[in-house]
């Protein structure tokens, strides 16, 4: 099985290099050439996480050997989660919420990071790769740190994390800051997400500095999710969650289900539809947006619009406006058609919008909801479920009750609930009515304790006591000399 650029079918690489590079060299993103098929959910019934994880990474993996294969999974899940299941499923009402927060930085983006190292380092090993790796990644707050966490004290890799800086959440900036590793590097950037990543793929698609790099000792890979091994460890607790669902007899084999999921740069929700075309039973995938709806415009007009102001929302890991995923989709749903892709990614480029009014979008739905809806959901659903959500979660359980009440459909329902409440601690607790005037975000998160019963995990309450590691910020258009100077090669401009 080939990994094929979005943008030119010759430019197809096997999974190792695609992992390696990241990025494909006309600028396009790999997408797999075949979806490998999970004919036989009932198989999975009596399986763990990590035996699912085996059989489905598997598929995509040919040629890895099975012992290192399960080495690997072993290794990314077996010591760094604070639960046994992994993933476990919560039913709240009338929807399943499949919490995806318990790895080591408290987010969803643990999932594949702490998978993608290991999937890296096997790949550098296969493709002989002599040189260092410099794992350059634009974050929006959650990859940044589980990025940090998955490379920290690795061998042979550099990590550089651009956050924006004034974009984060207070949570998110300490645990990137404070973070402890030779090879770690964080650079706040005077800009929003969608800058940092424009600046990401800047230096990724400059030859000129490429070269330099490679002078140095030096190649490029990203642990964003335009790389393709992060897209593929995120398929496997969809499968999860519906063999759960069998097991507590909430489903029956072949029943379809909906699947919810606050969405930024489409990385996750695109996992969702792999799944779906590798034969998991799904009924409409549910895209929620924040303010920030251009998805939600895209789904129900056709027409990606990027031109419009980016806002700052409670739920910062999904402020984005160009949603770099995207592009997979718009491949896939086009019949793999490269030309069609490239041109579209044109216009994006140029006019900052495109139209795909030809392509058939009925496996989706689009909403989004807005920041007051936002907090009454995190109110409301404590008052009268006793569940406690964090902000991207809860865009995602009110787009699925606008969805519900404007379709009748009941379908069962899995939501995505992508990270821990404590990682937005001011926002809970201002939808709760908490009074945090004049207390900072730890004697914040303790009130919320306090008043909702639900323990502060562990990382986040040892990070009051940790000491600032990295406090360097630069301008948005210096992020290729800033990674000049920390790798000491030469710029390279022009
Ligand atoms: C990254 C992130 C999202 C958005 O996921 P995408 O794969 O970028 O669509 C949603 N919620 C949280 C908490 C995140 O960290």
């Amino acid at each position: 099985m080939n990994y094929n650029s979005t943008r030119n079918k010759k430019n197809a690489a096997n999974w190792s290099r695609a992992i390696v590079e990241g990025i494909a060299g006309d600028g396009g993103l790999f997408v797999p050439e075949t979806f490998p098929e999970i004919s036989d959910l009932e198989s999975m019934a009596d399986m763990s996480y990590g035996d699912i994880a085996y059989e489905i990474l598997n598929g995509f993996l040919p040629g890895l050997e099975e012992m290192p294969l399960r080495s690997i999974i072993d290794q990314a899940y077996n010591y760094k989660f604070s639960k046994n299941e992994i993933v476990p499923l919560e039913e709240v009402g009338d929807v399943h919420i499949l919490e995806l927060f318990y790895g080591p930085t408290s987010a969803f983006k643990d999932m594949a990071l702490s998978i993608l190292p290991y999937l890296l380092k096997t790949a550098m090993e296969k493709e002989n790769i002599k040189e260092k790796l410099v794992v350059l990644t634009a974050t929006s707050g959650d990859t940044g740190k589980a990025a940090l966490e998955g490379f920290a004290h690795k061998e042979r890799i550099k990590i550089i994390v651009f956050y924006p800086e004034k974009g984060v959440s207070e949570i998110q900036r300490r645990q990137m800051i404070t973070q402890e590793g030779e090879n770690t590097f964080v650079i706040g950037i005077e800009g929003n997400f969608d800058d940092a990543q424009r600046g990401v793929k800047y230096i990724f698609n400059h030859k000129g500095f490429k070269e330099e790099l490679l002078k140095g000792g030096y190649r490029l890979s990203s642990a964003n999710s335009i790389n393709i091994g992060r897209l593929i460890p995120q398929i496997v607790y969809y499968f999860y969650s519906y063999i759960k669902l069998l097991k507590e007899g909430k489903t029956t084999l072949g029943q379809k289900i909906n699947i919810v999921v606050p969405t930024g740069n489409f990385g996750n929700i695109l996992a969702a539809y792999y799944g779906k075309r590798m034969g998991l039973p799904v009924n409409k995938l549910i895209c929620a947006s924040n303010e920030n709806n251009v998805l939600y415009d895209f789904i129900n007009t056709k027409v990606y619009d990027s031109r419009r102001e980016l806002k700052l929302t409670s739920s910062p890991s999904m402020d984005i406006l160009v949603s770099s995923n995207l592009e997979r989709l718009l491949y896939h749903l086009s019949g793999d058609n490269c030309e069609y892709v490239k041109e579209k990614m044109e216009d994006l480029h140029t006019k900052g919008y495109y139209s795909a009014e030809d392509l058939d979008m009925e496996e989706f739905y689009g909403g989004y909801s807005t920041e007051k809806e936002v907090l009454r959901t995190i109110e409301k659903v404590f008052n009268e479920e006793y569940y406690l959500m964090d902000p991207h979660t809860a865009v995602a359980y009110n787009v699925y009750r606008k969805y519900k009440e404007e379709t009748g459909d009941d379908t069962v329902t899995v939501i995505a609930s992508t990270a821990n409440p404590y990682k937005f601690g001011s926002t809970v607790a201002a939808a709760l009515g908490l009074d945090t005037k004049d207390i900072d975000e730890f004697q914040t998160l303790e009130l919320l304790e306090g008043r909702t019963k639900v323990a502060i995990p562990n990382p986040i309450n040892e990070l009051k006591s940790k000491d600032i590691l990295h406090k360097s910020l630069c301008k948005k258009d210096e992020m290729k000399s800033t990674v000049a100077r920390i790798l000491q090669v030469g710029e390279q401009n022009g």
